[in-house]
């Protein structure tokens, strides 16, 4: 049973999920500034598993400091970024929230690499922070 849907911009990319999101964050890392030309990015993460993807999708491979490989997915026709894909988390695919519907409300638990937070971003009190990442 089809849970969540996003979609990008033109709707040739999209994604279907059975479950809820195992965990969704805020990443203000410099590969999510850059990828999504944003001040932070609010991912959901979904077991692999459990969720499709359908269309033609393109990718940034960026290299974490971790030494692992990330990427971010976006649709070849309209170039929404959609997903975040890391092999510091095999299981998991990460998709951005803005591209959820219905409207999806931004349920995040914490806020990782905050370290490289933009300086006017606020972080609401007693949201968990990382100073960079959770794994
Ligand atoms: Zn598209
Ligand atoms: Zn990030």
């Amino acid at each position: 049973m089809v849970k969540v849907v996003a979609s990008c911009q033109c709707g040739q990319l999209k994604f279907e999920a059975e479950s809820e999101p195992v965990l969704e964050l805020i990443c203000h890392c410099p590969d999510c500034q850059d990828a999504l030309q944003a001040d932070f990015a609010n991912i959901a993460f979904f077991k692999l598993g459990e969720s499709l993807v359908k269309g033609e999708l393109a990718e940034k491979i960026y290299l974490a400091e971790s030494g692992n490989e990330t990427c971010r997915q976006y649709c070849v026709h309209c170039e929404t970024v959609m997903f975040d894909r890391s092999e510091g988390f095999p299981n998991l695919l990460g998709v951005m929230v803005s591209q959820l519907y219905p409207p999806f409300e931004s349920r995040a638990m914490c806020h990782v690499f905050v370290r490289d937070k933009k300086a006017g971003v606020e972080i609401p009190e007693g949201m968990k922070q990382y100073e960079t990442g959770i794994s």
